[in-house]
């Protein structure tokens, strides 16, 4: 079994603390300083569901010109200071969700995975600190084939980092992504992408299940077709007596950009008409439904309700502290 960077960083914790203390307050130290640490991880009910947001890290570069393929860099820059971000420097956080219900769990979309380094691929030690072995996972459901959702599929040993668990992918995304003709006419750019969709997805061709829209990806999860992001994009309704909630995938990307101008296209929207036609109808019902939603790129916890404000909305963040 593959040791892993969190295991390697509280062993030498361990050995560090040994030299300085009697035996018998070792584990006690290691463990606060484990405890210490606040997890990425919000939990929450729906229902007799339970939610947990976990998430995978942020990715941080400066602002390219043509971020948003209808905006100029300066109107972007604006917009990231009226959130009080830094207007030279895009930061997109990552947060997956995992669903508990009727004894089984499913785990919606996987990270950049464990190779992504920086400040991203932290899934596997949040999940960790939730206490969920991921070989206790049920069920994966991907919403789409970009490699941010995808890479937590397989661990740095290429093996399955869900080694029981049943990959539920959206047939549009099968149909675009690991068609041969596709990936013989693709550019340099997009090439490494069939490459990696192939590879992870590969990886469970024994235990896949490919589902349209409105089918039942997992208990309780139903998948709609929302597509423009990419051809096959899903979002997720989840339903537990009367509580039901969306999980918008990337229906939105930055909220301070997308939820606020749900115009604007992001250069990661494939089809970029079809992606804001998709995100104004979806932002329009959750909003007219005050729906909970989860999205994908949102500020942690990543879950809230959209609020319409004038030719937009805004996103009002539910609200998180670090269990210490
Ligand atoms: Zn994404």
């Amino acid at each position: 079994m593959p040791i892993n960077r969190r295991e390697l960083m509280s062993s030498a914790a361990l050995a560090g603390a040994a030299l300085a203390l009697p035996a018998g307050l070792v584990a006690g130290r290691a463990q606060a300083a484990e405890a210490g640490k606040p997890a990425g991880v919000f939990s929450y009910k729906l229902g007799d569901m339970e939610c947990l947001a976990v998430n995978d890290g942020v990715a941080n570069f400066p602002l390219p010109d043509g971020f948003v393929k209808n905006a100029s860099t300066q109107e972007v820059g604006a917009a990231l200071s009226r959130a009080l971000m830094d207007p030279a420097t895009m930061s997109i956080p990552f947060t997956a969700m995992v669903v508990k219900t009727g004894g089984k769990t499913t785990l919606i979309d996987t990270g950049n995975g464990p190779a992504a380094g920086g400040s991203r691929g932290t899934l596997f030690s949040n999940l960790e600190a939730a206490g969920i072995d991921r070989g206790s996972i049920d069920t994966v459901v991907i919403s789409h084939f970009h490699p941010d959702h995808i890479g937590g599929l397989t661990d740095e040993m290429d093996s399955k980092s869900f080694a029981n668990a049943e990959l539920v992918v959206p047939e549009g995304e099968v149909a675009f992504w690991l068609d041969d003709g596709n990936l013989a006419n693709a550019n340099e750019q997009m090439k490494p992408r069939f490459e990696l969709a192939r590879k992870k997805i590969g990886a469970y061709k024994d235990a896949l299940r490919t589902i349209g829209d409105g089918a039942e990806a997992a208990p309780g999860v139903t998948a709609h077709a929302a597509h423009g992001h990419t051809p096959g994009h899903m979002v997720f309704r989840l339903a537990s007596g009367d509580r039901q909630m969306m999980v918008l995938s990337d229906t939105t990307n930055h909220p301070a950009l997308f939820v606020r101008n749900p115009q604007w296209q992001v250069r990661f929207d494939m089809d970029g008409d079809m992606a804001a036609q998709t995100r104004v109808k979806l932002l329009d019902m959750v909003s007219a439904d005050d729906m909970l939603v989860a999205g994908y790129h949102f500020p942690f916890p990543a879950t809230g309700h959209i609020v319409k404000d004038g030719a937009g909305y805004q996103l009002a963040l539910a609200a998180w502290q670090p269990q210490l």
